[in-house]
């Protein structure tokens, strides 16, 4: 195998084994575009070192040929005394893990060599600055160092020269400080800053490859569902400087806007500076658009190649640049992060472009991001405290109590609170408290600082660079023009505009929430060009998509909602949210009835309300279908609880007034008490056990259903038994259903086709569903209690209990109650899915499951091909556009 490959040598399609950065490095390379030249090392050498500990053999030899050729053709060696190379070696993952793992600048600069890069470049101070942020950077990410004795250093030496910025030390100040740098690194590390530039190249490839395993990285791919065993590249590129004057600069730029997805000039330069400081968000940046004025040339220059990019790429690059003294050069392009707007504008814009086709405009953007243009936003019309105005970084409306630390955020958050983080700027140790956070808050940097990066991709509000907010964490507290919020008070924060808000702003539905209602439509303003972007690809996905998709609805409400937001009929209609409210005493005097009469008596006084549901059900859904699932919860449920019983009757008795009913409830309540309620007497159970409790049901269906099509209505409706283990439960509660429907037909004179079926939720079921399907003419398939009984986790404790332990010990990625677990539930859906149709060629297959409207599933539930998902209202639009994407 090849270990290492020149930036000549690959290209953009590499990036599992180049990662991305290298990847597109070596693209641009290839593009002619002018890119430092380096090299880079493969995941796979990444993968070798860290399975066995030891750098693979052949490495060494490699990246000496490598470093060879680049010696050469620059004209200088690494590290050479009177004219120095000088490296950095990047970590550069497949994908991008923003400030997550380690760098390491201008290596190859030493005692020796710092004198020839002074002479090389003319700029004493330039060189002992760099030196002096080679060790620096290295002491602390390859010699563990801590780096705060660094900064502690730096700002001793900015105060004895009673200056405030670092660009006001001279090279004699930064001489000492590197003096200083290299005895802290010895005392710390327990060894000397390496004078061997090969050591220092070798020992900062190392600690990247271990910095794959850094916590931060650990925690970052678990959030962001990155497999762990993928490793990272290492990028050696020669090393071009922004911060050798004026005339010299780095900045970021975007080929269309990542917020709103227009096309324009969008980014930031700074002047005289190193790219870790744009990206640090440490000195406040220019508009790229001012480059033009500073710099026409490489201006030009830029504009020219971030046009061949996006023709290239035939999307949305972001770009890292440095202007050498006039020179520029491109140090990093991928395909952009954006937000979820931007992305469904830019794929029909793309469209319109002729770049891309529809097909792989539903590649572009995700049910994720639909998911989160349907939160609401902050109502305009409301009156709302301004406090302030920062950069519009992550859309979205965030309101939560102001704290000022990641500890205090995880703190707050984990006893219920809403919190907003509120720092100067964020660095990668923030992490778990923007994760915890509703929203995040900074007074420093730009569009791409950490913060605003970080938080766009975890899809959070963000507000960053509100300069006229001062943050100050040490008190806690962050005062703007004479206005001061503490630590507790409540802040309302509006990552689509920037603005900020002193206390609770109400919020209103999304336009695409609008839209999907049919109150909306396109237009011209901005929302709606975003509302008629979703449209088309809407369109798009409707059109391909082989999944149909039903709602999970049990009433004409939500029936008519997700009929509005495309649903083709319901999938799940779970009849116990019929028993709630006034019906329960009726249930209630159901289960204590002692006699048959008793008995019979609730249940006909059931009947005519389950009717009535069931009309307004079928003709909210009229034409389309409708899957009623007979009672499945467990009879106590419809209980009082036992403790607030028990009291009760204990206080009646002391007072010498027992109350009758109440003692015949705590009875029954004892004798219905179950340890496993959820592997008890639930689902087909309890209709095989109390008697006329599923018929009466069958029957409030089938005359409901009669009196639809007698009112000239379309009604389609479909029984479904939960919990069935064995094709002889399914078998003896058909015959009765059968009955009841005949005699329903008989009655009224009107012909009902009724489709009958069953739940698949046990793994017996699936196990047997080939019997099964003799008696089912469909199956829909119950994911939460199929994983639950698959897994043996009881589906209302494991997620609270132990589940952050299991995702942090990376058992699994994802809960397998949200995402379906393919290897294991997924592959009994699978054969049981196979088995039934074996039996029954025109057997009708779909998941009911909170799976149903999970992105990834959806895919996973097309590949097998099932005929349709059911999911909550809310969720159909994702479904949709997941199932189309599944197609295409
Ligand atoms: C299921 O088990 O997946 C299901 C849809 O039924 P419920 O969630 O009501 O148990
Ligand atoms: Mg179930």
């Amino acid at each position: 195998v090849k270990f290492v490959y020149d930036f000549t040598e690959g290209n953009k399609d590499l990036k599992d084994l180049l990662g991305g950065k290298g990847a597109n490095l070596a693209e641009m390379t290839n593009l002619g575009l002018p890119v430092p030249p380096g090299f880079t090392i493969t995941t796979e050498a990444c993968k070798t070192y860290l399975d066995s500990g030891e750098e693979p053999a052949a490495l060494r030899d490699e990246v000496s040929a490598h470093l060879d050729a680049l010696e050469k053709e620059m004209g200088k060696k690494l590290g050479q005394a009177d004219n120095p190379l000088l490296v950095s070696v990047r970590s550069g993952a497949k994908f991008s893990m923003p400030g997550m793992m380690d760098t390491v600048l201008n290596i190859g600069l030493s005692d020796k060599s710092v004198q020839g890069l002074a002479k090389q470049s003319g700029d004493d101070r330039f060189a002992w600055d760099s030196y002096r942020r080679l060790i620096q950077m290295f002491g602390k990410t390859v010699l563990g160092v801590d780096g705060d004795l660094f900064e502690d250093a730096l700002e001793a030496a900015k105060k004895s020269k009673k200056v405030t910025v670092d660009t006001e030390l001279e090279a004699a100040d930064l001489k000492k400080l590197v003096t200083k740098f290299k005895k802290i690194v010895k005392s710390e590390a327990g060894r000397d800053f390496p004078q061997d530039p090969r050591e220092q190249m070798d020992l900062a490839i190392k600690a990247v490859f271990d910095s794959w395993n850094g916590d931060r990285a650990k925690l970052y791919r678990r959030q962001e569902r990155i497999p762990h065993d993928l490793g990272t590249a290492v990028n050696i590129c020669s090393m071009v400087f922004g911060n050798l004057g004026p005339d010299s600069g780095t900045g970021v730029a975007f080929t269309r806007d990542p917020a709103s997805g227009h096309q324009g000039v969008y980014g930031d330069y700074l002047q005289n500076a190193q790219g870790e400081d744009v990206v640090a968000g440490i000195r406040n940046t220019v508009p790229l658009a001012d480059l033009e004025k500073i710099d026409k040339k490489s201006y030009d220059q830029l504009m020219h190649i971030m046009e061949t990019l996006e023709n290239h790429y035939k999307d949305l690059c972001d770009i890292e640049f440095t202007i050498e003294r006039g020179q520029l050069w491109m140090l990093q392009t991928r395909v952009g992060k954006r937000t979820a707007g931007a992305a469904f504008r830019i794929a029909t814009q793309l469209v319109d472009q002729g770049l891309i086709d529809e097909a792989e405009a539903l590649q572009r953007v995700t049910g994720a991001q639909l998911a989160q243009l349907m939160f609401p936003r902050f109502d305009e019309e409301a009156e709302a405290h301004q406090i302030g105005r920062g950069i519009a970084a992550s859309p979205g409306a965030a309101v939560g109590k102001a704290v000022f630390d990641s500890y205090t955020a995880i703190k707050w958050s984990r006893s219920g609170e809403k919190v907003i983080l509120i720092r100067r700027e964020t660095n990668p140790d923030d992490l778990d408290g923007m994760i915890a956070a509703e929203g995040i808050l900074t007074s420093r940097g730009g569009k791409t600082s950490h913060a605003a990066v970080v938080a766009r991709g975890m899809g959070k509000t963000c507000v960053c660079g509100a300069e006229e907010l001062e943050v100050d964490t040490k008190r806690r507290r962050l005062t703007v023009n004479g206005t001061v919020v503490e630590e507790g008070d409540v802040v309302s924060i509006d990552g689509s505009s920037g603005k900020v808000y002193l206390g609770e702003v109400p919020v209103v539905p999304s336009p695409v929430v609008e839209y999907f209602e049919g109150r909306m439509h396109a237009g011209a303003d901005d929302a709606d060009e975003l509302v008629a972007a979703v449209h088309r690809i809407m369109a798009y996905a409707d059109r391909v998509r082989r999944l149909r998709v039903r709602a999970n609805a049990d009433n004409a409400e939500d029936a008519l909602r997700a009929r509005r937001f495309g649903a083709q009929g319901i999938g799940l209609c779970r009849t116990e949210h019929m028993f709630l409210g006034d019906r329960r005493e009726l249930v209630e005097r159901l289960i204590l009835a002692d006699t048959e009469t008793e008995r019979e008596d609730s249940l006909k006084q059931l009947l005519p309300l389950q009717k009535r549901d069931f009309v307004e059900l079928f003709e909210a859904m009229d034409g389309l279908p409708v899957t009623v699932r007979l009672l499945d919860p467990p009879l106590h449920e419809f209980l009082p609880d036992v403790t607030e019983l028990s009291v009760r009757v204990a206080l009646a008795e002391s007072r010498k007034d027992p109350n009758e009913n109440d003692l015949r409830l705590l009875q029954a309540v004892h004798r219905l008490h179950e340890q496993n309620p959820m592997l008890g007497l639930r689902g087909v159970r309890l209709g095989l056990v109390i008697p006329g409790l599923f018929t009466m049901q069958v029957r409030a269906i089938a005359e409901a259903a009669a009196e639809r099509k007698n009112a000239k209505g379309d009604p389609r409706a479909e029984i479904m038994i939960p919990l069935v283990g064995t094709v002889q439960e399914l078998e003896i509660v058909r015959d009765e259903a059968e009955q009841v429907i005949a005699e329903v037909e008989q009655a009224t004179g009107v012909r009902l086709k009724l489709a009958l079926g069953t739940m698949i939720e046990l793994p017996r079921a699936a196990l047997t569903a080939g019997q099964i399907a003799e008696a089912a003419e469909f199956f829909s398939f119950g994911t939460n209690d199929l994983t639950q009984t698959v897994w043996g986790f009881s589906r209302d404790d494991v997620e609270a209990s132990f589940f952050t332990a299991y995702l942090e010990k990376g058992i699994f990625g994802v809960s397998p109650f949200e995402t379906i677990d393919k290897d294991g539930v997924g592959s009994l859906v699978k054969s049981a899915a196979d088995a039934g149709r074996a039996t029954r060629p025109d057997l009708k297959l779909g998941v009911c499951g909170e799976h149903g409207g999970d992105p990834e599933s959806v895919h996973f539930f097309h590949e097998v091909g099932l005929d349709y998902v059911s999911c909550s209202p809310f969720r159909i639009p994702v479904a949709r556009l997941e199932a189309g994407r599944a197609a295409s």
